[in-house]
């Protein structure tokens, strides 16, 4: 039987190795439903991700609004969880949207589950070294994202086969105060996100392992930066652990 809400992408499926049905038994780890949150869990509900874990512990307030399009003026003061919830299951019901309205620290192998990848929405260093060196510890991969003003960049991350998250942050940064950001900044990053984790996950495209992929919004120039582990990394260098 012909799936209609899928039509347009199961069209992929003989030429370009697409399979829904491998979307449809994945399980994704979405950390942060903020600004990369809103498109990566928008475009991978409506893609038809099996199960969908949302996890975020804030509540939305109208300065997350120019960005986070998953929440709505009306929602302010409600969990981040579950407003992306309500929406998502709105957009597609056939899949399972589990919100995790917890802070990702310690060991998060009860928030993460069995995920098949970890989507990175996180605003701070030292939450990516918490999902970064779960990665390393159980071979879970990462898509990460950030962003900053009208710039961003994308990286698939896959210790030992590639660097982790660490070799390309090894200090965490110095506060100083909010980052500046544009909300379709954030829009073009999480797509590619999105995009970056449905092609891991139906096993078709070319994944962005050792490359750091940098996009500047502000003169339309991208770059992809091959990157190398750091051999003295301490997460994943042969000293770790
Ligand atoms: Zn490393």
């Amino acid at each position: 039987m012909m799936n209609e809400r899928y039509f347009r992408q199961i069209l992929l499926e003989e030429d370009f190795g697409f399979s829904q049905e491998k979307l449809g038994k994945s399980t994704v780890f979405i950390a942060g439903a903020g600004g990369l949150g809103s498109p990566v869990s928008y475009y991978l509900a409506a893609a038809g991700i099996g199960r969908l874990i949302i996890c975020d512990s804030d509540v939305i307030e109208l300065s997350n609004l120019n960005r986070q399009i998953l929440h709505s003026t009306g929602r302010i003061g409600t969990a981040k969880t579950e407003s992306a919830a309500g929406v998502l299951r709105g957009l597609n019901p056939e899949i399972e949207i589990i919100p995790k309205r917890a802070l990702i620290e310690g060991d998060p192998s009860e928030l993460i589950e069995d995920a098949d990848i970890i989507i990175d929405c996180l605003d701070n260093i030292e939450t990516r070294y918490v999902i970064n060196d779960y990665s390393i510890r159980t071979g879970t991969p990462i898509v990460h994202g950030g962003i900053n003003g009208y710039a961003g960049q994308i990286s698939f991350i896959n210790p030992p086969e590639t660097l982790c998250i660490r070799c390309i942050f090894p200090e965490p940064l110095r506060k100083s105060g909010p980052i500046p950001v544009i909300g379709a900044t954030a829009g073009v990053i999480g797509s590619m996100q999105a995009l970056e984790a449905i092609k891991y996950l139906t096993g078709s495209g070319e994944l962005l392992k050792n490359k750091l992929m940098i996009f500047d919004g502000y003169t339309f120039e991208t770059d992809s930066l091959t990157v190398e582990k750091n051999p003295g990394c301490p997460a994943c260098g042969s000293s770790a652990g």
